[in-house]
């Protein structure tokens, strides 16, 4: 910190003068607005193009040189480097999205950006930012409103699950997942149904783990209903399947028998046994153990072998002499897995007498694959847990934020104030949306935007949208692309406070560099 000093001024008052002062860039009212406004802009135009099925990804590379490829808006912004502090709000918002919803984090995004940059027109015609932000948050209310009333429901049960394959094979699809979404959707469908309580409309996501490894290819993924463990049976002649088994947990050095140890005997009286064990054990005591017919595993992690323990209901056993049959885990079945034409194998625990856990494990060629899949899994996770959560719905492709910027237009009209500019603000915002998914998938935006919405009003049908895909038919019901209702409120919601807040801001003292 530098040394204040203390002056005094012509008539002799004194003042305190803090060195750096200088150094401080400090900026006013709306001034500071619009440069604001302008930064968002700058990372919005970022995001926007992997906004929809045709958007383009992106390879971000970090600073020691990791490369990550993806097109999820959350994760682009997280490792951007921003130092303009509304571009970092904008990160924010797309991290509240995800943390919430776990989807819509681009949309979110243009959304925002789009909100700003009308009001800084606004700002332009002299209208104050508080009457902007004000006109805003009445907007915003009557787009709520609309998106309940043209909201949709969707039937699905745990024997009927097309409705839900259909909403995550649409998430899916425009990630590096698309070729295989099938299979993915269907991962994600059974995760979510085997966690969710469909009766308190709760999804416990802690029970969900998603795991990874390089090899195979992404068709290769699969959802195990229980315990993954990264080893396989400590003899090859070990059976690979042990149906109804017991299992001894045990953390301490397996050596072949004394004489007259007859905890051993314990163990091969009791049929199927089977061994987890942190320790190796030579080769003497494993040929044993094949002997006696009790498949073995050696090396297993520390916090596997905790998860094997709660899963299987079984006592981690720290000394030998302590095994008894009561500590024994059970498990419907062990069976060892092998993956494609690799020599490599996994051993699954299932059918586990205390967990409902499941893991997903996704196979890819490569580090940047199998990370991008592990995102839009969990965009595919996130959107069925929201349909178990809330089963409405609206349309995608823009569809319903075409309908609500035909209703905030309708109320700005019957609107006597002021705010009347920043609704009609509002509803060309919206617009930002499906112009982008036009201008992403080569089609002209305006036509695009004109022909849909006087169609909307037309046909009193606000399932229409943008035809990204160039089926013929705008139809957004028809296609199945649909966004959870939760979603899309949320959107607006957290779009137009992040900017009342930047409307708010009138001033900005970035502090200097203290050390020169
Ligand atoms: P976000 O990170 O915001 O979810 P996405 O890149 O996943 O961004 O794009 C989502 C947008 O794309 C939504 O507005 C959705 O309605 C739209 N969309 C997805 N699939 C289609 C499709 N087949 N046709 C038209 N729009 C689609």
């Amino acid at each position: 910190m530098a040394m204040p000093s203390v002056i005094k001024d012509e008539q002799g008052r004194p003042f305190i003068v803090v060195r750096d002062q200088g150094k401080k860039k400090r900026q006013h009212g709306v001034e500071a607005v619009k440069s604001h406004i302008v930064a968002a802009k700058t990372v919005a135009n970022i995001v926007k193009t992997s906004l929809g099925p045709r958007g383009l990804d992106k390879i971000l590379i970090s600073p020691d040189g990791d490369i990550t490829v993806t097109n999820d808006g959350a994760t682009i912004l997280g490792q951007m480097e921003i130092s303009n502090n509304v571009a970092k709000l904008l990160v924010e918002l797309s991290k509240s999205q995800d943390d919430e919803i776990g989807d819509g984090t681009t949309g979110v995004v243009v959304l925002a950006a789009a909100l700003l940059e009308q009001a800084s027109e606004l700002i332009d015609k002299g209208i104050h930012p508080i009457r902007i932000a004000d006109g805003y948050d009445e907007a915003c209310e009557i787009a709520i409103a609309e998106l309940d009333k043209i909201s949709d429901e969707i039937a699905f049960s745990t024997d009927n699950t097309d409705n839900l394959m259909k909403v995550a094979k649409t998430s899916l699809g425009s990630k590096i997942v698309s070729k295989s979404h099938e299979q993915f959707a269907k991962i994600a469908v059974d995760a979510v149904l085997s966690v969710a309580d469909l009766e308190r409309k709760d999804v416990d996501f802690e029970l969900i783990k998603v795991d990874g490894k390089v090899g195979g290819s992404l068709e290769d993924s699969l959802l195990v209903k229980g315990v993954i463990v990264d080893k396989d049976f400590s003899h090859p002649q070990m059976p690979s399947e042990v149906r109804d088994a017991k299992l001894a947990i045990l953390t301490c050095p397996f050596e072949p028998p004394k004489p007259k140890t007859k905890h051993h005997l314990d163990i091969t009286s009791t049929q199927r046994q089977y061994c987890d064990l942190p320790w190796g054990f030579d080769d003497e005591a494993n040929h044993l153990l094949l002997q006696n017919k009790l498949p073995a595993v050696r090396w297993v992690g520390g916090p596997e072998i905790e998860l094997i323990a709660i899963a299987t209901n079984g006592r981690i056993v720290p000394r030998f002499e302590d095994l008894s049959e009561e500590k024994l885990g059970t498990a419907g079945l062990v069976r060892e897995l092998t993956f494609g034409t690799t020599r490599e194998k996994m051993l699954v625990i299932e059918e586990c007498a205390n967990s409902r856990a499941v893991t997903v494990f996704v196979r890819g060629s490569n580090k940047m694959i199998i990370d991008e899949a592990k995102r839009s899994l969990h965009d595919a996770l996130c959107v069925v847990r929201n349909l178990v959560r809330d089963n409405r719905v609206v349309y995608g492709g823009g569809a319903a934020e075409i309908a609500c910027s035909i209703a905030v237009e309708d109320a700005a009209v019957k609107s006597p104030g002021i705010e009347q500019y920043a609704m009609r603000a509002f509803a060309d915002a919206l617009d930002a949306v499906p112009l982008t998914l036009a201008e992403n998938s080569g089609l002209n935006p305006i036509e695009t935007l004109a022909s849909i919405k006087s169609r909307q009003v037309k046909e009193k049908n606000s399932r229409l949208g943008v035809d990204c895909m160039f089926t013929g038919n705008n139809d957004m019901r028809e296609h199945f692309v649909i966004d959870p209702l939760i979603g899309k409120r949320q959107q607006l919601l957290l779009a137009t406070q992040l900017c009342r807040m930047v409307l708010k801001i009138n001033n900005v003292i970035i502090s200097g560099d203290d050390q020169n």
